[in-house]
């Protein structure tokens, strides 16, 4: 089967589209042929090196598709059923994967595969941060970083549909429209505007009681100085860079705190990634998470889609077609 592969770390132009072999799955596991294959900021990461992997490499971590067949053991799936899954093995790039079939969900009717390749790794991430490291009320305001993003298009929603007022960030006015659409009551353009200074105006100085920074280097700074007393900064990502070392004695005048999340220590265990999963689903099937048609590339052409999500040039969710 054709996968991308890399064989050292670096931009793009690493990203190799290789002829490879797939065993038959083991005990336990499915294999599935992938009908659309989600890609994620992470995996930037993983090519540029910045989240090292042993090399040579498989790249991508969310897919969706058809099993195939099922390894020994495995009771609750067969072949035909939709699945998707966000949480890895890393190789999702690929036409076909061998997944342990306790880490996959079934796709419901009304998910077509392209979704699910949209929204199992971003959504899952929107439900945990939403829900779980800062378990949002309804009437409190947040700001919410790359709003106009895959993971932010999600948060925002899935945020005002528990009845937050939502600040969001873009990072050009183009953008500003997509995140009005998506949820956001204030939209801010970080590249022109000053982000804290915006969200001090916009909750009458008071401001916010948790932050949601995807974007890192470039707005770990303001998302610190937007937060009210007690305030949480969720710092989930780095597509600006990592951010950098700091003293705990700036989270002091203002008795912050701070979290770093990831996705696996939400969804680690079947029972969590099963309840993420239905959480999402419903907010789905509700109507109140709307997720727009993937932007499409050819698997081929992974390095293509890469330079357009480093380049800010997209919105939403991109999926890879085997
Ligand atoms: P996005 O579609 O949100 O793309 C990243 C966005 O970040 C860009 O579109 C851009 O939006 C913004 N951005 C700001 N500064 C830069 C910069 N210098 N270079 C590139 N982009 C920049 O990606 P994802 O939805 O896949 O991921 C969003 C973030 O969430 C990432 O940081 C990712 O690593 C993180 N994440 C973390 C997870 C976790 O569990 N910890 C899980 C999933 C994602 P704009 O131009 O509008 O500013």
């Amino acid at each position: 089967m054709k996968a991308i592969r890399f064989a050292e770390t670096g931009g793009p132009e690493v990203l190799r589209f290789e002829e490879i072999d797939l065993p038959a799955p083991s005990a336990g596991e499915i294999r599935v042929r992938h009908t659309a294959i989600g890609i994620n900021y992470i995996d930037t990461y993983h090519r540029s090196g910045l989240y090292p992997l042993k090399l040579p490499s498989g790249i991508g971590m969310e897919a969706a598709g058809v099993v195939e067949s099922v390894g020994p053991g495995v009771t609750d799936l067969k072949p035909g059923d939709r699945i998707a899954y966000g949480n890895g093995p890393i190789g999702a790039y690929a036409e076909s994967a061998n997944l342990v079939a306790a880490r996959v969900v079934k796709l419901p009717e009304g998910v077509s595969d392209d979704i699910g390749a949209s929204i199992m790794l971003k959504g899952l991430t929107a439900e945990y941060l939403l829900r779980r490291t800062y378990p949002l009320k309804a009437g409190e305001t947040i700001l919410f970083h790359a709003a106009a993003g895959g993971v932010g298009q999600i948060a925002c929603q899935w945020a005002k549909a528990l009845g937050a007022t939502v600040i969001g960030t873009v990072g050009s006015d183009a953008k500003i429209e997509t995140a009005k659409a998506n949820g956001c009551d204030h939209v801010i353009v970080s590249s022109r505007e000053d982000i804290a200074a915006r969200v001090k105006e916009i909750t009458g100085g008071a401001g916010v009681p948790v932050v949601y920074d995807g974007v890192g280097k470039d707005t770990w700074e303001a998302s610190i100085k937007a937060l009210k007393l007690r305030g949480l900064f969720a710092s989930f990502g780095n597509a600006s860079g990592p951010v950098p070392p700091f003293s705990p004695a700036l989270l002091s005048p203002k008795s912050l705190y701070m979290t770093r999340p990831g996705l696996m220590a939400y969804v680690g265990t079947t029972e969590e990634l099963r309840d993420a999963a239905a959480a999402l689903f419903a907010v789905i099937a509700s109507g109140a998470v709307k997720v727009a048609a993937p932007t499409v590339y050819q698997l081929a052409d992974a390095a293509t889609a890469h330079r357009d999500l480093e380049a800010r040039k997209t919105t939403g969710s991109l999926i890879l077609r085997p």
